[in-house]
């Protein structure tokens, strides 16, 4: 490696993503370098919530897998990760969406997941903010939450001095290397993109599309939500492929502010607010949660979740490039799927056998047949 030690392989990308594939590579025994440049990506502006989505199978099947792994090391992590096993709620505002809370309940189920439906009275016991009339709701008690920036410095941190982390920006790929914007070429075996949105650059092709969500978190408050709280509506929301849509997720976080999600807008690629789209959001959440009208808000933001065309994440070896491999496009479930996905990566690098099927996440079907024969 240019200026350094030799090294098994580089990942360009230090957010949760990167980050959890350094450190798997190197509880099998590589030497990684992690190249990062420091401009905060989809990790420092998320929500950090571990849930176990079920839109389809292959994502239960990588949310389950992964949250299984987390619960492995989350006994481990420093405060400063902020994890808290506190259950989803997954609310019903109409009697209707109890069939939804069951048909979850039972996929869930499926996949070995725990989770309890809920009549109204037990939602208001539970959770006495919720505003009166919700039909009731389902439970999760094995999701939880995290401060995902702290998570991938942790998890870097973790593996000791199996992992070199190198300050700089990749310019562009070579033949298994890295080229930095400093003049410095990286080299190794095996090349990990996990840089977000950004691989479209490096790659010269636009495999990713943006997905622009806001957040907005309060002040610090006295205790008095336990559960992450999402609506239901909330999938239907989060695999829109057009337009701008919100929904109601709220998170107490362990310093005792409310942070308030979410919403999706495509191909906005700008960092600014979009202020009927974050009021909507706002209005959303206080009508779940109307004690949130008398709570100082003190700062929103936005972030850009990277997104595939079918939405799973891409994870594997670049069809053209033996040394390439990908590991994009996870969305807006990054965090939750983060160790799941590396596990799936450093097996196929590992030529060992996966725990789960990684077949309907392999890179390879993002690249269209017509490209590779050029
Ligand atoms: C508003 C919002 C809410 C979310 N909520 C949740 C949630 O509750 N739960 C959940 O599971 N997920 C959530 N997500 C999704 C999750 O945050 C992402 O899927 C995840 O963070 C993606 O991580 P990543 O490492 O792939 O990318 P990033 O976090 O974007 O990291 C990429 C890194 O690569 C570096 N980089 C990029 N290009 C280069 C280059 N050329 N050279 C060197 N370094 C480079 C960047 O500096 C950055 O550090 C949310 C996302 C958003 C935006």
């Amino acid at each position: 490696m240019g200026g350094g030690r030799g090294v098994d392989a580089i990942v360009v990308g230090a957010g949760i993503i990167g980050a959890a594939c350094a450190w798997r590579l190197a509880r099998e025994g590589y030497r990684v370098s992690v190249v990062d440049d420091c401009r905060a990506g989809a990790t420092a502006a998320g929500m950090g919530h571990l849930v176990c989505m079920d839109d389809n199978p292959a994502e239960l099947a990588l949310s389950a897998y992964s949250l299984r792994l987390w619960r492995e090391v989350t006994g481990r992590m420093p405060q400063a990760c902020a994890w808290r096993g506190c259950g989803t709620l997954w609310l019903a505002e109409q009697a209707n969406e109890m069939a939804i809370a069951e048909q979850k309940r039972a996929r869930l189920a499926e996949q070995g997941v725990a989770a309890e439906l809920l009549t109204a009275e037990q939602v208001a016991a539970m959770e006495p903010m919720l505003r009166q009339g919700l039909a009731g709701g389902l439970r999760v008690p094995g999701d939880g939450i995290l401060y995902a920036p702290q998570a991938a410095r942790w998890l870097l941190a973790d593996a000791g001095v199996a992992i070199d982390v190198v300050q700089g920006e990749a310019i562009a790929l070579d033949e298994a290397a890295v080229r930095l914007a400093d003049g410095r070429e990286l080299a190794a075996p095996v090349v990990v993109l996990a840089c977000g949105l950004r691989a479209n650059d490096l790659l010269s092709q636009p495999l990713l599309r943006a997905k622009k969500g806001h957040l907005a978190i309060t002040d610090r408050y006295p205790p008095r939500v336990r559960h992450q709280l999402v609506e239901l509506g909330y999938g239907a929301s989060a695999h829109a492929s057009d337009g701008a849509s919100v929904a109601f997720n709220v998170q107490a976080r362990p310093t005792g502010q409310w942070l308030i999600g979410s919403s999706r807008q495509f191909d906005s690629v700008d960092s600014s607010l979009d202020m009927p789209l974050l009021a909507a959001m706002l209005m959303r959440a206080q009508h779940f949660l109307p004690t949130l009208a008398q709570l100082n808000i003190i700062r929103c933001w936005t972030g850009l979740r990277a997104a595939s065309a079918d939405g799973l994440p891409l994870l594997g070896a670049h069809p053209r490039h033996t040394w390439l491999w990908l590991a994009l496009g996870h969305e807006g479930l990054g965090v939750t799927t983060a160790l799941g996905s590396a596990a799936l990566l450093a097996a196929q690098i590992g030529r060992q056998a996966p725990e789960i099927d990684d077949s309907p996440y392999l890179a390879a079907r993002a690249f269209a047949a017509e490209e590779l024969s050029v």
